[in-house]
């Protein structure tokens, strides 16, 4: 069981005030604060280890490479992956995607090909999308959404198909805040002889997530967005695939051994990890790791649930608020993007940071979703397993209050 009161006091940064008011961090789909076992981690790490990886015979270097490398050993455990091999270091999420489109797309795609992605894709699972198409002539396909904020899976269905070589789908929206039947999805995509990429950007924070019982072919995800650093993130991918491509980035620590007009590769997973890594953020990732681990992703994936299921009928009780994505709390993960009748979302989070509440407000980097339902900008509240009932009855006083301060100019 998870007391989100008690577990604030790992969070140092939330124990402060804002606009005189005791701060509400409701942003966490843009980032997640950091538990202080992960700055002492990168605190010990600078202290007594720093060095660089894999090179050097001394001993903190020898400390830092096992330090390293056992972070990786964790998130292969974390995700269940078969092997290390298959766990690539990246800078997040979008760079763990650039990279299946560069590399798998390099080596597969050819043209008229189809890539199928969804109206519901953050930028970063439709912009390398886009660029891959145009350097192959390949078209992007775009799965719907169902009228009650659900993939559609009906067109999942029709559209996955003979020409099919990608589908590339979130398991979470990060403004719809629904989940995405991933396996079924695979089923669909390995029927038709492609590969499944799924951003997990907002899925592997929040609930259990085993990459061998989805069967994909790749998944990427973001350490900054589960207590972790930022500047660090996790391509996982089928060693079958990875195999097959070519790094993305060459240099340094990727070589076996280079002549004056070729070269060859490490094996994996270094062959993908040119230069010098983030070491200290896969440490920090790991240390994440250890303290998400030890409350259970399953704790924290029903602590979250009650939590929405506390909140999201409460906001939808408001008149004139919107919720958008599924209205069943049951469907809805802590991800909740709202809009007030007549009053701009800027506004609506600059009026809620004034009461101490932190919410985001914009196209959170999916503007073909927000043209699809029609409006320019949301807000949206998004909760972690630090949040408490407290954190959102004063979301919820604090929508009211904005809400009476536009209509009558009081507050
Ligand atoms: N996909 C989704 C669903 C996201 O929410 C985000 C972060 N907002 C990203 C991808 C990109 O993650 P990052 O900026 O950490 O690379």
């Amino acid at each position: 069981m998870i007391d989100g009161k008690t577990i604030r006091q790992d969070f140092p940064i939330l124990d402060q005030i804002v606009n005189d008011e005791p701060l509400v961090y409701l942003d966490n789909a843009a980032t997640t604060q950091k538990p202080q076992a992960v700055l002492t981690a990168l605190n010990d790490y600078y202290h007594h280890d720093n060095a660089n990886v894999h090179r050097g015979v001394h001993t903190l270097a020898e400390r830092a490479t096992a330090a390293y490398e056992a972070a990786r050993e964790k998130v292969r455990n974390f995700v269940n992956a078969k092997e290390t091999a298959e766990i690539l270091f990246t800078r997040g999420t979008t760079t763990s995607l650039n990279w299946v489109a560069q590399s798998f797309g390099e080596a597969f795609i050819e043209a008229g090909d189809e890539i199928v992605i969804s109206y519901m894709e953050h930028h970063a699972n439709i912009i390398p999308w886009q660029q891959l198409a145009q350097r192959k002539n390949a078209k992007l396909v775009y799965l719907d959404i169902t009228p009650e904020g659900h993939l559609d899976m009906n067109d999942a269905k029709a559209k996955i198909g003979a020409k099919t070589k990608i589908v590339s789908i979130a398991q979470v929206s990060n403004v719809l805040g629904g989940v995405n039947p991933i396996a079924e999805l695979t089923a669909l995509a390995h029927a038709a002889n492609a590969v499944m990429v799924v951003d997990g950007a907002q899925a592997v924070p929040h609930m259990p997530v085993d990459v061998q019982a989805l069967d994909c072919d790749f998944y990427a995800f973001s350490g900054h967005k589960m207590c972790g650093p930022t500047g660090i993130g996790v391509l996982y991918g089928k060693r079958q695939w990875l195999e097959q491509m070519e790094p993305v980035e060459f240099g340094g620590e990727m070589i076996d051994f280079v002549n004056l007009y070729d070269s060859t590769w490490k094996e994996l997973p270094w062959k993908f990890e040119a230069g010098t890594p983030n070491i200290a953020g896969a440490i920090g990732l790991g240390a994440a790791i250890d303290y998400l681990s030890a409350l259970g992703m399953d704790n924290i994936h029903q602590y979250e649930q009650d939590l929405v299921n506390y909140v999201l009928p409460k906001l939808t009780a408001i008149e004139g608020l919107t919720v958008y994505g599924p209205q069943n709390p049951a469907e809805h993960t802590g991800v909740v993007a709202f809009n007030l009748d007549g009053i701009h979302p800027h506004d609506v989070a600059t009026a809620l940071d004034m009461e101490g509440v932190a919410v985001r407000a914009g196209h959170h980097c999916a503007q073909p979703l927000l043209q699809h339902l029609q409006v320019p900008a949301t807000a949206r509240a998004s909760f972690y397993f630090y949040n408490t009932k407290e954190d959102a009855d004063r979301l919820v006083a604090a929508i009211l209050a904005t809400k009476e301060f536009f209509q009558h100019g009081t507050i």
